[in-house]
């Protein structure tokens, strides 16, 4: 399958072309599944960053369909990283349901990037859903011991029983039901933080990834209403709604 117009572009900003093979499979709930890989040389030649992501070609219906996965535990000594899959009705998810060993994917390595904030924040506040949780577990172990609030945007029961962050006592999470296309994230988020002193709000670092329209209303209540610095703060939406 030819990448169309997408992987030109890719090709012009100097992106990367690898194919993954699947190892393995495990479906955590019924709507979160891990796809378990072996990455075709990239991580040797890539190296790795915390919330590092890939995009993957999936094929639809004979077009190239490109969407962003957050490598997970990814091992370039072992040349492994698994995959995990929010699942819901898209042709990545699809492919994610039908995965079994031996399936391979093609990748781009493009735009993929992420320096811990430095001085390391006091504390750090993450809002997420399913479709991030790869990648605020990645930010998390990497800021090891740092005091985090989580905020996961569920849309599941079965949500409940993924894992977020270490259990060291370090991260606090809340589990918010997504209800008003996200919406009544937005207000539990900015109760939090317009509550917070503007000393606990300068010693933060902020992560917000949520869908598309839910990011941009955190990102605009941390910039334009509580006027933090935007070295502070990384938002990038996860998925269109
Ligand atoms: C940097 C980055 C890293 C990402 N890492 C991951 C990851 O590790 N794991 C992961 O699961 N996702 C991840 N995502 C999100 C993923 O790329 C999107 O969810 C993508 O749209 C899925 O493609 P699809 O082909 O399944 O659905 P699409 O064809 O894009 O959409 C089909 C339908 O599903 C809806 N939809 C799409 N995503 C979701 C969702 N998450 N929840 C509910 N409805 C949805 C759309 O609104 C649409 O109606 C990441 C996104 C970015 C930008």
């Amino acid at each position: 399958m030819g990448h169309g117009w997408e992987g030109v572009v890719l090709k012009l900003m100097r992106g990367k072309d690898y194919e993954f093979t699947v190892t393995g499979v495990e479906q955590i709930t019924e709507h979160y599944r891990r796809v378990s890989c072996t990455d075709g040389g990239m991580l040797a030649a890539t190296g790795v960053h915390p919330t590092m992501w890939v995009r993957l070609w999936f094929d639809d219906n004979g077009r190239p369909h490109q969407r962003a996965y957050t490598l997970v535990e990814p091992d370039p000594a072992t040349g492994t990283f698994h995959l995990e899959f929010a699942l819901h009705d898209g042709c990545a998810s699809r492919w994610a349901r039908a995965a079994r060993p031996g399936d391979r994917i093609q990748a781009t390595v493009q735009g993929t990037g992420f320096t811990l904030p430095h001085p390391p924040p006091g504390h750090l506040l993450a809002v997420g859903d399913c479709a991030s949780l790869p990648a605020v577990n990645s930010l998390l172990a990497a800021l090891p011991g740092t005091p985090a609030q989580v905020w996961l945007e569920t849309q599941h029961d079965t949500d409940a029983e993924l894992p977020v962050g270490p259990d060291d006592g370090s991260c606090r999470v809340r589990r918010v039901a997504r209800r008003r296309g996200g919406a009544d994230l937005v207000a539990e988020v900015r109760s939090a933080l317009t509550a917070m002193t503007p000393a606990e709000l300068a010693d933060a670092y902020l992560w917000f990834t949520c869908d598309t329209a839910t990011t941009r209303a955190l990102a605009q209540l941390a910039r334009k209403e509580l006027g933090l610095a935007r070295g502070q703060l990384h938002a990038l939406g996860y998925w269109r709604p």
